[in-house]
Parts: structure tokens; sequence; C-alpha cells
């Protein structure tokens, strides 16, 4: 896969664009204003991963907020504006490390220019976020309808209208709901523009769903050598968010760093309780950044050869199982000691 060459562009010290990493981000879904729960979800989400962390920014409170929350972190931190300049104003002020908005309706060209003003004087990068949601009825009526067109030509215009005021310290998002047509948008825009794509999927779901049309969605633009930082949305805890964004880049083969885990589907054989011990693996795992292979699977008939290609796993029996490490089993261990005995074998990993 041939990357798409875009810009370097700084936010804090995560550098995106050129030949970085593809940066994860998240939001947080904390209220801003609320210091000491925003960050410590934000540690929580770095701990797991996140490299750039994006909060809302709806009230001058939370606008204030941001120079407490950033002496807690040490990821950077993006402010997320909408309607109201003076919050952008505010937030550059309290040393947001790059602002999101979207120039349609942050209030006017004078309005734009005084938050470009802003950006420029302390070198933040401003990203340029387009939602198919909000997309201007000029557009929406000269294309007919929302289309891929309309987004990459209103995302266009609004990057041409801030390099019109002197800037060029710019990261550029479009997202809308419609997956394929999200695709197709990104596949346009990226010869279009030397900026720094931001890259995902809107209002994608739950869980479940969200996933699959991220995974796809995600999965396509990525293939195709687009995106330089990429966000997986989902409806709820953030951290989901982040488990997500690693096994995409991680099963695309485009990360190498941090443990893939496989785990059996359960079935009649299954006589330990998997499901909650796989769930409790994948919060685990977050933690370590060895590529590896940890598999966990439902019982020793079949279990041992499919763990075989794994680095570390469990093939669990009747209350208890077995622990394999590189295709030979290790000891026996009690179902009630599978987490800690992954644990300890993982915080010792560079011992074996
Ligand atoms: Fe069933 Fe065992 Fe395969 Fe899991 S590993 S699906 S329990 S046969």
């Amino acid at each position: 896969m041939t990357r798409r060459l875009s810009k370097e562009v700084r936010i804090g010290n995560v550098t995106i664009g050129g030949n970085n990493p593809i940066a994860i981000q998240s939001m947080c879904n904390t209220k801003t204003e609320n210091v000491e729960a925003t960050v410590n979800q934000i540690k929580e989400l770095t701990a797991a991963g996140c490299e750039i962390i994006r909060v809302a920014v709806p009230t001058v409170e939370a606008a204030n907020a941001i120079s407490k929350i950033k002496k807690e972190i040490e990821i950077p931190l993006v402010a997320d504006i909408h309607f109201d300049y003076k919050l952008a104003l505010l937030a550059i002020e309290n040393g947001a490390d790059k602002i999101r908005i979207n120039p349609g309706n942050i209030g006017g060209s004078d309005k734009l220019k005084a938050v470009v003003d802003a950006a420029k004087e302390r070198n933040i990068p401003i990203r340029v976020g387009v939602n198919s949601g909000s997309l201007e009825k000029d557009i929406i009526k000269k294309y007919g309808g929302v289309t891929a067109e309309g987004v990459v030509e209103s995302a266009l215009l609004k990057v041409k209208q801030i390099e019109d005021m002197g800037y060029d310290n710019l990261v550029i998002s479009i997202k809308t709901s419609d997956v394929m047509m999200c695709v197709k948008a990104h596949e346009l825009i990226a010869d279009k523009t030397i900026y720094p794509l931001h890259v995902g999927i809107t209002e994608p779901g739950t869980l479940s769903s969200g996933n699959i049309k991220s995974g796809i969605g995600l999965g396509l633009i990525l293939s195709k050598g687009i995106g330089d930082t990429i966000r997986v949305s989902l409806t709820g805890a953030p951290i989901n968010e982040i488990i997500s964004a690693k096994t995409i880049l991680r099963t695309m083969g485009i990360r190498k760093n941090g443990i893939e885990l496989v785990s059996c589907p359960t079935c009649g054989r299954t006589e330990i309780n998997l499901i909650a011990l796989a769930n409790e693996v994948e919060k685990l795992i977050m933690n370590y950044d060895y590529n590896i292979k940890v598999a966990v699977m439902g019982c020793v008939v079949n279990g041992p050869g499919e763990a075989a290609e794994a680095d570390l796993a469990i093939a669990g029996g009747k209350g208890e199982g077995l622990l394999i490490k590189h295709g030979e089993i290790v000891r026996k261990i009690k179902e009630e000691e599978f987490l800690d005995t992954l644990k300890y074998e993982l915080d010792h990993w560079s011992d074996c």
C-alpha cells in the first residue's frame, strides 16, 4: 500500500502527516468543565493507546478548564468548537494544542478571521471539520442532494477561506454517516489537497454496528493509503474507540505494536466463562505494547491446537485450563487464576 504523502502538522507533542504513524484519537464524553473526571478519562485513554484527545467546549467554563486539564495530561488536547468564535479564542488562550471548527458555523468571515489570527499567533493547527449533516444548502442544490462531491467541495472551500487569511497549518476532516459516501469523499479529496486527513465515520452507532461500519469504512480508506489520524466514533465508553482503532490498524498491518487477541467463539464444549474472560483480557492487553498474539480458547480439545500460533494462550477445561507459551503447555491453572496469570506473564514478558 502506498501512503498518500501529506504535509506534516504538529499537534502539541505529536506530529501527523508525512511519514509519521497514523495517530489514534478519541473524544472525552465527560463534561469538560469537570476537570477531575475529564483528566481521569484522558489518563485511562492514554494508557490504552490514545495519542490525541478532543474535548467539547460548549461553555466559557469548559474553555477555561483546558489550562487545568492540560497540566495533568501527556497527550495533545484538541478543543471542539461549534458556533461561538469567542470560545475558540478562549480555548486557544487556555493552551489548546489544536482547535476543531466548522468554518461554516462560526458566525461569519470576521469571526473566522479572529480565530485564524489567534491560531496563527500560537502556531496551533486548525482542524477544518465538515460533516454531511451540515452541508450548505447551495452545495446540496448544486449536487442534487448530499453527495461525496458536495462534502469535498464544501471542505475545500473552507480550507481556501482560511488559506486566503494567510494560514496553512491545517488538518481536514470530512465525515458522512453513509459509509460508502465517506469512502468516496476521501478518495476524491486525497489528491486535491496536501493537508493531513483526520478520518472517521461519523455517528456510526453502538459498539456492534459502529465497529462494523468503521471497520469497513476506515479499512477501505486506509487501504488506499489515505489517513493521518483516525477516530473510531462509537456510542459508549471512549475506551472502546481506542480498542477498535488499534484493532483496525493492527489488522491492516499498519501498526505492529499492541497485542492481538484471539478468542474462540465458544460452543457446547466450553466449560469456562470464556466470554467474560475474553472481555477482561481485551482490556488487560491495552496496557502492553508488545507485538505478540494472546489467545483465550474455550476447551482443551481444540484449544491447544488453535492456540499453537499464539505467543501466550489459555485453553480452558472444566474449572481449570492450560497455560500455553509459544505453543508449549506450561502448566495447569485454576479458572479463577486465568486473568492474574496472564497479567503476570505479560508483566514479565521481556524476561521470557
Ligand atoms: Fe468450542 Fe473448543 Fe473451539 Fe472454543 S476452542 S469453539 S470451546 S471447540
